[in-house]
């Protein structure tokens, strides 16, 4: 179901509740910024979301409220996951999706990272 990437957040989404520890994930990263873990439903050999410590419902949400360091320490920390996954050489995809066009369905940001074999042009 494609949610809205506008505010207000609600503190009930499956990431929200993953970051308080109140579900499971298969974590692969987690720093002072950000948390990575693996897609419940795997889009490609390697599929990692990486997700934001602090409340925002999408990338227009964050990019316009998260302070310098947060935005920082969020983008290196995804560079962090990539290169720690050993993505660097073979090369990777990073996504986010941001609102209903782009069928956004959990409401706290994150970027998809796909990787582990060739991915095909941009969009289906
Ligand atoms: P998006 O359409 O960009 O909002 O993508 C949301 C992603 O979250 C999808 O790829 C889902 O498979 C994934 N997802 C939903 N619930 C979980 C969960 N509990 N653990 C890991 N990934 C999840």
């Amino acid at each position: 179901m494609p949610v809205s990437g506008l505010p207000p957040y609600d503190p009930s989404n499956v990431f929200a509740r993953i970051l308080r520890g109140e579900i499971p994930a298969n974590r692969v990263f987690e720093n002072e910024w950000a948390l990575a873990f693996h897609d419940i439903a795997p889009q490609a050999p390697v599929h990692v979301l990486v997700i934001p410590k602090g409340a925002y419902v999408s990338f227009a949400d964050f990019s316009a409220g998260a302070s310098e360091a947060e935005l920082a320490g969020f983008f290196r920390a995804v560079g962090a996951v990539a290169k720690s996954l050993g993505l660097e050489a073979p090369g990777y995809r990073m996504l986010a999706n941001m609102g209903p066009d782009a069928l956004q369905e959990v409401p706290h940001f994150h970027v998809h990272l796909f990787a582990g074999r060739s991915l095909g042009r941009m969009l289906a």
